[in-house]
């Protein structure tokens, strides 16, 4: 063996700042679908998938056999520079599958939170207003602005401010939680009586299902509440997707459990089967209110990423992976329950989720509501050691969430599960 993982650690503590936190404490060598082995060949079920990016799995045959073709053409020119067909072909096969009742554009760019900021961006622009308004418990990424919309001070807003102007949060609604959607929407018209001007919101956003907030479902009445809002003061709905998109929930969308229709769709992760592209995916009107040369970036939209993209569509749709998403979270949510009564294992609760975007909470007693964050944590560690790769999330760190491939076998996924329910002994 010529590397190990414990050698590993060592020179990365030395090398790599440890603001950059990793949960596992192993280094990946290589992966195949559902499965990954680490640099001492050990064998580990994938339920993290990247966290979120994997719905087709690791190198999808016909992911990297597209993306290898592309290899062979060019790598890069710069879209701003010279266009290329890919690009094009992946905003029209995203303009046709978003949820938009009229023509759709899409501009293509890199990392989740570039989706997000731009579709704010472009929001401001086709308002002509500032404010933004987001949710608590919301994700939208590490960068500035992303970072001020999302709604968790600690670890991503804690020492990194003064944050972006003009954010406002209000309080997401989560039953367990003791916070209604009635709670929400006062929330919301208190902040317009004492902190906001509606009239001068640009843009409300919202993931259909919280990602990193733990897996809670937006409830319909609450994204019908938002649109009505909306309409009313010319304000833009954002459904940030890139945790939810791309089959996970069931849909190609999260926000269409809902019937809402939104004015921007954020998506990024599994829409590039491992490889980084992301989108503002928008009404034409929107979209084409920023002029020339207001919206880009040098790797937006990178043909080799853009190859795979297209790529993945194909294998959503030829693999049935929407279906394939509810008969993972049926046989996922079946198992949990079971679990969720045995005295002889962990306390578990809260199971939820739409489609695969399941999850359950770890809990400090059998049938009650209390979180336990340090079980959570310690679940995860058992199970890597048990050769299952788990991520947490959620306000208290409580919530387990599932994310393997909508391409895994039934056995692999039935194998993951068999460990999960060994490492939940009590
Ligand atoms: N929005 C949501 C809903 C996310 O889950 C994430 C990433 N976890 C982001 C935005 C940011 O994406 P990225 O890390 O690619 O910037």
């Amino acid at each position: 063996m010529t590397v190990s993982n414990a050698v590993l650690r060592e020179r990365r503590a030395a090398a790599v700042p440890q603001g950059v936190a990793t949960s596992m404490p192993s280094f990946i060598d290589r992966a195949e679908n559902a499965e990954l082995w680490d640099v001492e060949g050990r064998r580990y079920i994938d339920f993290a998938g990247g966290i979120a990016v994997l719905n087709v799995g690791h190198r999808h045959p016909k992911v990297i056999a597209a993306a290898k073709a592309q290899l062979d053409r060019f790598t890069h020119s710069a879209f701003q520079v010279n266009a290329y067909e890919p690009y094009v072909a992946l905003a029209e096969r995203l303009g046709a599958l978003a949820p938009f009742s009229g023509p759709a554009r899409t501009l293509l760019l890199t990392t989740g939170a570039e989706a997000t900021e731009n579709a704010v961006k472009i929001a401001r622009a086709a308002t002509g207003r500032s404010a933004v308004i987001a949710f608590t418990g919301g994700f939208h990424g590490r960068t500035m602005l992303a970072m001020a919309m999302t709604g968790k001070v600690v670890p991503y807003k804690r020492n990194f401010g003064p944050m972006a102007g003009e954010v406002y949060h209000v309080p997401f609604p989560i039953a367990h939680y003791g916070v209604s959607v009635e709670d929400s929407l006062r929330a919301l018209a208190f902040l317009f009586a004492a902190d906001v001007d509606p009239e001068q919101v640009a843009a409300i956003i919202i993931e259909p299902v919280q990602g990193e907030g733990g897996f809670h479902q937006a409830p319909v009445e609450l994204l019908r509440a938002l649109r009505a809002l909306c309409d009313e003061h010319g304000i833009l709905l954002i459904a940030d997707e890139v945790q939810t998109g791309f089959a996970r929930t069931g849909r190609m969308f999260g926000i269409e459990h809902s019937g809402v229709e939104p004015d921007l769709l954020a998506v990024a992760k599994s829409l590039g089967g491992g490889f980084p592209i992301s989108g503002v995916i928008g009404r034409a009107d929107v979209m084409d209110t920023v002029m020339p040369g207001g919206l880009g970036g040098t790797y937006g939209g990178s043909p080799v990423a853009c190859a795979a993209a297209l790529a993945v569509l194909d294998v959503i749709a030829e693999e049935g992976l929407l279906d394939r998403a509810n008969e993972i979270g049926a046989r996922l949510t079946a198992r949990l329950a079971a679990m969720q009564d045995r005295n002889s294992l962990l306390p578990i609760g809260h199971l939820r989720g739409p489609g695969a975007m399941i999850a359950f909470d770890m809990l400090a007693a059998h049938g009650g509501d209390e979180p336990d964050g340090a079980a959570a944590k310690t679940l995860v560690q058992r199970a890597h050691q048990a050769g299952l790769i788990l991520l947490s999330c959620g306000t208290h760190g409580e919530t387990i969430r599932l994310l393997m491939p909508l391409t895994a076998s039934d056995a692999i996924i039935d194998e993951g599960m068999d460990i999960l329910e060994r490492v939940l002994q009590a």
